[in-house]
């Protein structure tokens, strides 16, 4: 059985992602930790429950989901996995993290890119890839069918969506990307965001004020 748990991380208020099966295999999406405590909350828990890190995968790469990956890849030793177009976003990070107030920002490097024709697959587990940009270029979301798990990164969120005014964000592409490629997941799924608490899509189809029935915006 799938599980997941979750760690709200740095001052963005970002959630980090673990999925873990019961072979102990895991992989984390999108490690928001930069400060020491936030690294060893992580590293406690990957011990205590005797998980074996197999992938670090970024949903997109803003500073806030991208914090920890350094420390991540450095201490498990596992590859890091984006799409394509999120390289330049990456890597615009380490001219900016200073002005955030994350001096000391260590960069990180894809060692594979992925897209929706992929599969994640660890353990006794797969998830599915969708490709929902607008909030950034190569946003990546996951999903896992038999739980209905949806790792949904900065696309949805409850009651609300991605912000599109960041360098490569576009507003009707990302409504058309949740429209399509998230309305089309089972209306059960779990949608686990990059902040907040998380909700479902039956929910955000029913009363998300940007995209769903009686949109507002
Ligand atoms: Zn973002
Ligand atoms: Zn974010």
């Amino acid at each position: 059985m799938l599980q997941l748990k979750s760690f709200t991380f740095n001052p963005f208020m970002e959630n980090t992602y673990l999925l873990y099966d019961e072979t102990r295999e895991a992989v984390i999406f999108d490690p928001g930790c930069f400060e020491k405590y936030e690294q060893k909350e992580l590293s406690d828990f990957i011990e205590n429950e005797e998980l074996e890190l197999k992938m670090l995968i970024n949903t997109h790469c803003h500073i806030d989901h991208v914090l920890g990956n350094a420390f991540v890849k450095r201490k498990y030793g596992v590859p890091l996995y984006l799409h394509q177009k999120e390289q330049p976003v990456l890597k615009s990070v380490t001219s900016y993290a200073s002005n955030y107030g994350f001096a000391g920002y260590e960069e990180s490097h894809p060692d594979y890119f992925i897209s929706e024709t992929d599969r994640i697959k660890f353990g006794n587990s797969s998830l599915e890839i969708r490709f929902v940009p607008g909030h950034s270029p190569g946003h990546l979301v996951f999903f896992h069918q038999e739980t209905g798990i949806c790792i949904a990164g900065d696309t949805l969120f409850q009651g609300s969506i991605g912000r599109t005014d960041l360098p490569g964000g576009d507003h009707d592409t990302l409504l058309n990307a949740i429209r399509t490629e998230m309305f089309s997941l089972p209306d059960t799924t779990k949608v686990y965001p990059g902040h907040g608490p998380m909700t479902n899509i039956a929910f955000e189809k029913e009363h998300n004020p940007f995209v769903g029935k009686r949109a507002r915006f």
